[in-house]
């Protein structure tokens, strides 16, 4: 694993990430915290994927994390966002 690119926090120990909204086109969307997945009935206490613990938000480049415009997988929807860029696709790539 890695650190988040975005909070710089070390991904296996931080609460979550610090990003909770995202900005596209001048509209704001709050993102939804780990456990609002309806796809991913998960009880673990901790994201599989990017570590972020439940009730907190994943990091961006998480494949469970859901894009709070379109509510589709974030890492694939391929809404433009501000924050969120190629950079954040590398980074859990090259950890995993
Ligand atoms: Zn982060
Ligand atoms: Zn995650
Ligand atoms: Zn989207």
């Amino acid at each position: 694993m890695a650190n988040c690119i975005d909070c710089k926090q070390d991904m296996r120990t931080a609460t979550g990430c610090v990003i909770d909204e995202l900005n596209l086109g001048g509209v704001t969307y709050a993102r939804k915290p780990f456990g609002y997945e309806p796809s991913w009935p998960t009880k673990a206490s901790r994201c599989g994927d990017c570590g972020c613990e439940r009730g907190q938000h994943h990091h961006l480049g998480c494949d469970v994390a859901r894009c709070p415009k379109c509510d589709w997988q974030l890492f694939s929807c391929g809404c433009p966002f501000e924050e969120y860029g190629v950079s954040e696709l590398e980074m859990l790539t090259a950890a995993a």
